[in-house]
């Protein structure tokens, strides 16, 4: 049996932590007291201080922390959010169910994050009506690097437009020392297992530095009510469940230790593409492989490693054949997906987001993913390279 290197392993990271989620899940079982309170809201004190901003607010998951958002700026039928087609699929899902629109604008193809440069473009092109309907921009931090915030934070001051950062896949990210989530009005993080910090189920965070949003936010957790039973806005149930807080608030004493980790890695992993000539360093053209590249002034945490592939699709199936986990994220831009169809995009329309599609690959990373596995996986790629 070949060696067997999947792209995440949850159980090794469980062995080492077993006895303490253990004894806080039973905590919250001797309790039966199984939504929101004591747990989640030491987790939101924790992460609101890990980020500096006023206020976290636990939900019930990363879409739902999108959705709570862009409420809580009062976002609604007609309203237009500038956003990147190259992400999952709950970044646009959010805006769309409020009724509002996304407008897409194409990603920067070393960072596969959204240009700031097309967004102002694409702003000035757009007509004096629709333009008028423009109410915020989602940054979407990707793979675990930010977005150029600053462009971002500058476009938006100009045009008036509210930030909702999609970090969901950043927590511990950083840009020139700010983290992912708390440069924008609201940051929205997502607990989803298989994110850098995943609970056993599903969950979500807003960061929010200010105080009437996080209020709001906080009524629109629980039905727009403040009091129970006296409702003064309409919001729905997207609260946070008690054994999820208890677990996160164990995991997320080790999450800096784990990016780290991640980091190295992917240093790791660089090291040797570099010595199997199978890449050359930043984005060269030369080499059958791109390795990601950082943007200046980001810290990565590395959520995925990705790297552009020549003759991609036929490489990932020789790498599962051999017992190595790896993925296309994502293999449709958001502009081409059926549901949009009314939404008039054609192909072509994102060059950079499609070319994404069609190249890229996820490799195995995980903080427990050992140096021997990694040799192994590009061992295995350069031995389809050079057969
Ligand atoms: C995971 C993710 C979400 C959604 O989070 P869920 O907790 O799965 O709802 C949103 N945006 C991005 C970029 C994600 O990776």
């Amino acid at each position: 049996m070949p060696m067997q290197v999947p792209l995440l392993d949850l159980k090794l990271q469980y062995e080492h932590i077993r006895e303490e989620i253990q004894k806080e899940i039973n905590e919250v079982l001797d309790s039966q007291s199984f939504i929101l309170g004591p747990k989640v809201e030491a987790l939101e004190q924790k992460v609101a201080s890990y980020l500096h901003v006023r206020q976290a607010i636990g939900c019930s998951s990363g879409t739902d922390a999108l959705l709570l958002s862009l409420m809580a700026i009062g976002i609604s039928a007609g309203d237009l959010v500038i956003t990147t087609p190259y992400t999952f699929f709950a970044t646009t899902g959010s805006v769309s169910r409020l009724g509002a629109t996304p407008v897409f604008v194409d990603i920067d193809p070393s960072t596969y994050t959204i240009a700031p440069d097309l967004i102002e473009k694409k702003i000035l092109g757009m007509k004096k009506d629709d333009r008028k309907r423009l109410r915020a921009i989602i940054p979407v931090h990707l793979y675990g690097q930010c977005v150029d915030m600053k462009s971002i934070l500058k476009i938006a001051r100009r045009y008036r437009l509210a930030v909702i950062e999609d970090a969901a896949q950043a927590l511990g990210a950083s840009s020139y020392g700010r983290k992912a989530g708390s440069m924008g009005d609201l940051g929205c993080f997502s607990f989803f297992p298989s994110k850098n910090l995943g609970g056993y189920g599903e969950g979500g965070m807003v960061a929010a530095k200010s105080k009437t949003l996080a209020e709001k936010i906080r009524m629109l957790r629980v039905h727009g009510s403040k009091k129970r039973y006296h409702h003064q806005i309409i919001g729905y149930n997207a609260r946070m469940d008690a054994i999820q807080g208890a677990v996160l608030m164990v995991k997320f004493q080790y999450l800096d230790a784990w990016n780290e980790a991640r980091r190295i890695c992917a240093e790791r992993y660089r090291e040797l593409f570099l010595k199997s000539e199978l890449a050359e360093n930043e984005g060269t053209k030369k080499g059958f492989i791109t390795l990601p590249s950082v943007a200046k002034g980001n810290y990565h945490i590395y959520h995925q490693f990705i790297i552009r592939a020549k003759k991609r699709n036929q490489l990932k199936k020789f790498l599962n054949e051999n017992g190595i986990g790896c993925e296309i994220y994502y293999p449709i831009p958001l502009h081409l997906q059926e549901c949009y169809k009314d939404l008039g995009y054609q192909k072509g329309a994102f060059p950079e987001s499609e070319k994404a599609a069609r190249e890229t690959l996820a490799l195995p990373i995980y903080p427990e993913l050992c140096s021997e596995q990694q040799e192994y996986v590009v061992g295995k790629i350069r031995e389809y390279y050079s057969p």
